[in-house]
């Protein structure tokens, strides 16, 4: 189908729909700079990622874990929401998405303006760090200049505890409430929207399938194909920002 064809039936959709939620992927953060992990250059062509079972058994394994951590920090930090992001925030904003479920652990979604209750993160949040024990939450600027300069690596001050990016590691259970959240909104929605995901990681890849067998319209949004596009209506091969700005401006 032609570029332009996508994009107005995506408007389309959109018009027509009254509850929708937007499924996003390491894709949509690209443009802001931050790499995905699976495309060419991404993170996993240079590490093999750490396992949650290594973090909490190996101090090697949580040295190495603090210094990747570090070395793409600020990239980041300094990372601002792009085209994609406001769009998906002006969508919000007009009522038409009731939540945008995410896979991302950079924040932008609430740096766009989506707020925070309607953001649901499936995978934590690597902008701060908390105990694994009792999960007090620490700044990681102060962890960062400690580990920096003496290789310190963080441990509760309340409890003694691991103090880990407040993120979901491989092997780490899925935080359970937002897992409730997330199965809850793809239920109810009457349009799933995904957007820069393979949709290789489970269990957040079953949330689109679970959309569709509850009734919603299902549109996915990527630059190559997915594990899912045999069951959307809708699979635009594009680039995120240029695209949804054009679904918006029709
Ligand atoms: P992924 O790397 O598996 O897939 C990203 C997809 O987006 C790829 O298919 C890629 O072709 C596509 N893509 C990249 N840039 C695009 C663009 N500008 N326009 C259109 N498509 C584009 O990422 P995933 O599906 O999110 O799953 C991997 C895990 O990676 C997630 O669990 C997430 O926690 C984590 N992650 C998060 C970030 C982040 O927070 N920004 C970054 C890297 C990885």
């Amino acid at each position: 189908m032609h570029r332009s064809e996508s994009i107005a039936r995506l408007s389309e959709i959109l018009q027509a729909s009254r509850r929708a939620v937007v499924f996003t992927g390491a894709g949509i953060s690209t443009e802001s700079g931050i790499p995905d992990y699976r495309s060419p250059g991404g993170v996993w062509s240079k590490y093999r990622p750490i396992d949650f079972e290594a973090f909490v058994t190996s101090e090697d394994a949580r040295r190495e874990y603090w210094q990747r951590k570090f070395d793409t920090h600020e990239t980041v930090m300094q990372a601002k929401p792009n085209r994609g992001h406001q769009a998906v925030a002006q969508l919000v904003r007009e009522g038409k998405v009731v939540a945008v479920i995410t896979q991302n652990i950079d924040g932008l979604h609430q740096a766009s303006g989506v707020p925070r209750e309607r953001v649901i993160e499936l995978h934590g949040n690597t902008t701060y760090a908390h105990c694994l024990g009792c999960g007090d939450e620490y700044d990681l600027e102060p962890i960062r200049r400690s580990f920096q300069a003496g290789g310190t690596l963080p441990v509760c001050q309340a409890c003694g505890g691991l103090v880990k990016t407040a993120t979901i590691s491989f092997g780490q259970a899925m935080p359970q409430e937002e897992m409730r959240r997330a199965t809850a909104a793809a239920r109810a929605c009457d349009f799933f929207l995904a957007v820069g995901s393979s949709l290789k990681v489970y269990p957040a890849a079953g949330l689109p399938v679970l959309a569709k067998q509850a009734g919603a319209r299902l549109v996915i949004l990527n630059r190559e194909q997915t594990d899912l596009d045999d069951l959307a209506e809708l699979v635009i091969y594009g680039e995120i920002g240029p695209t949804l700005e054009a679904a918006l401006d029709r």
